[in-house]
């Protein structure tokens, strides 16, 4: 009956290219790293999330064929049955150290952490109170959730705080936000929100995917950026960007709520432990970044460098303080052209426009890591420069 099917997805994938929407997915030749190799060509590579730079490393690489060494391949089993070993136990408390949490559960995504988080906690008599531009997994999960759901203004307090007032009478209420958020790369007050939910007396979780390892003094991520460690109730996080950039997740949290969902949460319960390679490796970064703190330090410097000489150069850049760079353009077609003109120029980029981004904010989003150089970075503003010339950017 596949017949009935076929017309309707090629329609759809008909319209999805005419209307922009349609993914091409370049395909990669060589490991992820400030360098990659796509149709032969090597590319500068400013779109990856691995701020790092640790994902192609030889580094990651050893610290996982001793760990799939010394624990095997995989564990054929969800954690409950047989799926828990030494290293998973290593690597939740070590995640509770960096997150400033009491316990850590992992997940084999920052998704599934998300899918299986509200679901387990909130029910028909609770609220959830979430920012408009979360990322699509928390979308996803407060939908999961049979609580009712509520959406303020992007980072807007006084919008969250009528949705406080508003939600008075439900038994529990929880605040979800991203700590960071991707597109712009600007960073939820938490500071402000943690006050919100203690007057209102409802709980906080955030998503901080882009600011594990990143954020903080010791990458303990935006509540330590923020100052609220201790504050947030739920923190979901990932091992697929800053933190080795292969996979796997975990949810931070207090010790009876981590302990709920090792009992409770669909997507850990009925889903395979974390693999071996990815657990012990994780282990092993967390532990070499206490003592390395140059890779944050390079971040940051080649966060400044960057965004200091696209000023002076007359592009349009974000305040944030993030690694994630967004380079403002406002046209949609010229943000989309001017990415492609400069992966012609060697310098992969994105330009992203709506839906992905609102109508008017149309941009090419820059991702700087601490691999790249000095001379890296002044490449990417110097054919910015001669490429935002051609575009009449600057
Ligand atoms: C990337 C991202 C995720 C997904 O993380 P995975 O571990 O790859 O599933 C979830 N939330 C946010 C905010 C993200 O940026």
């Amino acid at each position: 009956m596949y017949g009935s099917l076929k017309p309707i997805l090629e329609a759809e994938l008909k319209a999805a290219k005419e209307n922009g929407t349609y993914k091409v997915e370049r395909v990669l030749e060589s490991p992820q790293g400030r360098e990659i190799t796509v149709g032969g060509k090597k590319y500068l590579n400013f779109c990856a999330n691995s701020y790092l730079g640790l994902s192609g490393t030889e580094l990651m690489e050893k610290a996982s064929e001793e760990a799939v060494k010394k624990w095997g391949y995989g564990l054929a089993s969800v954690r409950f049955i047989c799926g828990t070993q030494t290293v998973h136990k290593e690597l939740e408390r070590a995640v509770a150290e960096l997150e400033g949490t009491e316990d850590a559960v992992l997940y084999s995504s920052c998704f599934m952490a998300n899918l299986g988080l509200f679901q387990t906690f909130f029910g028909p008599e609770d609220a959830i109170i979430s920012d408009e531009l979360n990322h699509a997994s928390i979308i996803d999960a407060v939908r999961l959730s049979k609580a009712e759901r509520h959406v303020f203004k992007h980072m807007d307090m006084a919008d969250l705080e009528e949705k406080l007032k508003a939600t008075k009478d439900k038994r529990l209420r929880v605040v979800a936000t991203d700590g960071v958020f991707s597109m712009d790369g600007d960073i939820a007050p938490l500071k402000d929100i943690c006050d919100l939910a203690e007057k209102y007396n409802a709980l906080v979780m955030i998503d901080d995917a882009h600011a594990n390892g990143v954020m903080g003094k010791s990458g303990g991520g935006t509540p330590e950026h923020c100052g609220v460690v201790g504050r947030v109730d739920f923190i979901t996080g990932t091992f697929g960007k800053a933190l080795g950039g292969a996979g796997g997740a975990f949810t931070a949290t207090r010790k009876e709520a981590a302990d709920y969902l090792r009992n409770r949460s669909r997507t850990y319960l009925f889903s395979n432990s974390l693999d071996t390679a990815v657990t012990g490796a994780s282990l092993f970064l967390i532990g070499y970044l206490k003592s390395h703190p140059e890779y944050r330090k390079r971040l940051w410097e080649n966060t400044k460098l960057f965004r200091d000489l696209m000023k002076k150069n007359g592009f349009t850049v974000s305040d944030a303080q993030h690694p994630i760079t967004p380079i403002m353009l406002g046209d949609e077609k010229k943000a989309v052209e001017m990415g492609k003109a400069l992966f012609d120029e060697g310098i992969y980029v994105i330009g992203f426009a709506y839906p992905v981004v609102p109508k008017g904010k149309a941009r090419v989003r820059v991702q700087i890591s601490a691999a790249h150089t000095k001379e890296d970075i002044e490449k990417a503003v110097e054919k910015f420069t001669s490429v935002g010339k051609k575009f009449g950017v600057v």
